[in-house]
């Protein structure tokens, strides 16, 4: 396994490390952004410890390319506000189409160099989606008629499961969503997409635990992490 640290946006005021951790074998490409909204923390905190094991060598990349891009927008992220203009509002929506902000741009341009089968957006939102049907905390999104799906059905199963509090469990919702960087990837670069919406109405250390199993079982349906303590902490 190998990691190698880069800068996205480099030389710009939105610059921003990324991380390319190469196995020792061919396999799939998967890329996770975090922090594309500055005010939700737990995806940041999840995506930087998944950094840190990798780095320790707790978690090992067996096979394929894992590409993660641990605070998308430093700015925003410094200040912990959403972002002017919405970040997940400004990527391509058609092919030849200009990102309509520079590092929407710059986060397009890596994940077409890479064309990653898996594209994964961590984020956070308000609520309990399986109580209240018009928000998003506790759910994965992806698109309509994704190959997505049915590895997202599995992930809700797995972690439900394991959660006794009906309100806390996840929920999903298959939707376009213009502009954002899950259907960008989904429809410029058929990659398969998912949003991760983890609740910020739960303590944040609960939300960096769900962010971090769903991470785990993602890396290891698609073949990245194989490996017993992977397993055992899952
Ligand atoms: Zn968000």
């Amino acid at each position: 396994m190998q990691i190698t640290k880069h800068q996205l946006a480099k030389g710009t005021k939105f610059e921003t490390p990324y991380y390319i951790i190469k196995g020792n074998t061919a396999g799939k490409t998967v890329m996770i952004t975090a922090g594309v909204h500055g005010d939700e923390t737990a995806n940041v905190l999840a995506a930087k410890k998944l950094v840190d094991l990798l780095q320790k060598n707790v978690h090992h990349i067996d096979k394929g390319t894992l590409i993660i891009v641990p605070i998308v927008n430093q700015i925003a992220y410094k200040r912990r506000f959403r972002g002017i203009p919405d970040l997940n509002r400004t990527f391509p929506c058609k092919p030849n189409v200009a990102a309509r902000h520079p590092l929407a741009s710059e986060l397009f341009r890596l994940a077409k160099q890479f064309q990653p089968e898996w594209y994964i957006d961590l984020h956070e939102a308000r609520g309990f989606s399986k109580i209240d049907p018009s928000v998003l905390g506790q759910t994965l999104l992806t698109n309509p008629r994704s190959e997505a799906i049915p590895l997202v059905k599995r992930i809700v199963n797995h972690l439900n499961r394991s959660i006794a509090q009906k309100s806390r469990q996840f929920s999903i919702r298959i939707r376009h969503l213009p502009g954002s960087g899950r259907t960008a990837a989904y429809r410029l670069l058929k990659s398969n997409s998912i949003t991760v919406e983890t609740s910020t109405s739960m303590p944040k250390a609960i939300r960096v635990e769900y962010q971090m199993k769903i991470l785990r079982y993602l890396l290891n349906e698609t073949g990245l992490i194989k490996d017993e303590r992977t397993s055992a902490t899952a």
